[in-house]
């Protein structure tokens, strides 16, 4: 079906790119993401165009009108890499993709004459449409109508299509956390029942897709939709689901809880992370005592899950190490004093990003439980305004602020080696517990007193 009053705006050079095309003798269209975003007013992340022309003849096509092109790894799936107006942009040739024997790649790619074959191998209806400036918008699997009503669904038997990639069943997932649909009933049955398909699938893509889903904006409800199907490939969130905490603190089961701490703290890694976590090890420290449940030591429990399941995905050692931290401390109590504010900084090795998203996991925990909470959550404000006064106030918590260094204590006659160290963290602790100020001669006295 073609719905030719339907107008995108495109950039200039898209519309530059496809007439060279078609200028050429070839068709071409817009495709996938970049049609999907435009319809529903999102920004787009970058424009694909898919044309009846081999990879050989879009080269030639754009290099005769005065184009740069760039052969990359893409070739051989007929992708083609061309620059015009200084952007990159990627042109695929029509294609199918072949058999697929370990639900991830594709055999083999066969090119196609037609768009609605190419179309008909996309994942889901709302990335198979397709958009001309002229002949407007083509669309073959309804994924209009889906759009208009926030559906995600299948090209096709999705039974079949999950089981030829099963990556679709993250991306699945990842599209309801970004733009907030809901999976039609078929999909998300086929996707829960081709889920051991995951094990397939590299870990370096698990890692982008469930990276991406938690940065949703949606990411609560698709936490909550995908809950049979995101602990595939991290079974140490299975528990969360439906574990009631008989608490006065809490409303919620720890899933549901989880979801609105992972949705309340701000959109990056770190933080998204770790409010996945922060009580992912309830279910294993849970005991009741009468009516009441308790978790004592639950953040030790979540550490050791978050690492276990964090190292397994391809994320830097020092990411997972910070996301831990979190997780260990989400908990504990820190007054909004300048001296236990410093004192924190100074066990997180200066590490003012790490304060900073424990305060927002801080916050986003309390705001995420009963009205019991709400000192809580002020309880979390006024650590962060704590920190940032603190940080203008220009007051050491880190040994580099000091106003001496080791030189100076090597200076005063102590043998360098482990002693330095320790003296100077006493320098520190004194500095921060406000019993000496951090001056230079005031500091070399302190040392001279404990030499
Ligand atoms: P975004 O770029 O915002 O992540 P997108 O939909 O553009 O979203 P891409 O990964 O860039 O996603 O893929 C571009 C298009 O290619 C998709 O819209 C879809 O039509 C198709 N596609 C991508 N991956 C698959 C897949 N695994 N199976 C089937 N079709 C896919
Ligand atoms: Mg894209």
């Amino acid at each position: 079906m073609v719905f030719d009053a339907i107008k995108i705006p495109l950039p200039e050079y898209v519309v530059e790119a496809l007439n060279v095309l078609e200028s050429a003798g070839y068709e071409a269209w817009c495709v996938g993401g970049c049609v999907r975003d435009a319809l529903i007013g999102r920004d787009v992340n970058d424009y694909d165009i898919a044309t009846s022309a081999l990879w050989q003849q879009t080269e030639e096509a754009f290099e005769k009108a005065g184009y740069r092109t760039h052969e990359t790894t893409g070739i051989k799936h007929g992708t083609l890499t061309v620059i015009v107006a200084e952007t990159t942009l990627e042109i695929t040739t029509y294609r199918i993709d072949g058999t697929y024997s370990d639900s991830r790649h594709p055999d083999n790619v066969q090119f196609v004459r037609s768009i609605e074959q190419d179309l008909a191998r996309r994942d889901f209806t709302i990335n198979a449409l397709a958009y001309h400036p002229e002949r407007g918008l083509l669309d073959c699997f309804g994924g209009y109508d889906d759009l208009n009503a926030r559906t995600i669904r299948a090209v096709g038997t999705a039974r079949e299509r999950f089981k030829e990639d099963a990556l679709r069943i993250l991306r699945g997932c990842r599209f309801a956390s970004q733009l907030g649909f809901d999976i039609h009933p078929e999909t998300l049955q086929a996707m829960k029942s081709c889920k051991s398909f995951l094990a397939n699938v590299s870990v370096e893509r698990i890692t982008h897709e469930l990276q991406e889903f938690l940065l949703g904006q949606y990411v609560h409800d698709a936490l909550l939709l995908c809950a049979d199907i995101i602990p595939a490939v991290l079974p140490e969130i299975a528990a969360m689901k439906g574990f009631e905490q008989h608490t006065p603190y809490h409303m919620f089961d720890v899933l549901e809880h989880t979801a609105y701490v992972v949705q309340r703290v701000p959109a990056y890694p770190l933080a998204r992370w770790a409010a996945l976590f922060h009580d992912s090890g309830k279910p294993a420290a849970f005991f009741l005592d009468g009516e009441r449940g308790h978790f004592y030591g639950h953040a030790k429990q979540s550490m050791w899950l978050a690492r276990g399941a964090l190292s397994r995905l391809c994320l830097s050692q020092s990411f997972v190490d910070d996301v831990v931290k979190l997780v260990e401390l989400h908990d504990v109590v820190i007054q909004p004093t300048a001296r236990s504010v410093k004192k924190a900084l100074a066990k997180l090795d200066g590490r003012v990003d790490l304060f900073r998203a424990l305060c927002e996991l801080k916050r986003a925990d309390a705001m995420a439980q009963t009205e019991l909470a709400i000192p809580r959550i002020e309880l979390a404000e006024q650590l962060q305004a704590t920190l940032e006064t603190l940080l203008d106030s220009k007051e050491a918590f880190t040994l580099a602020q000091l106003a001496i260094n080791g030189n100076d204590i090597i200076a005063l006659g102590v043998e360098p080696g482990r002693r330095i160290g320790a003296l100077l963290d006493s320098v520190l602790d004194a500095v921060i517990e406000e019993s000496v100020a951090n001056e230079r001669e005031t500091l070399l006295e302190f040392v001279r007193e404990l030499i």
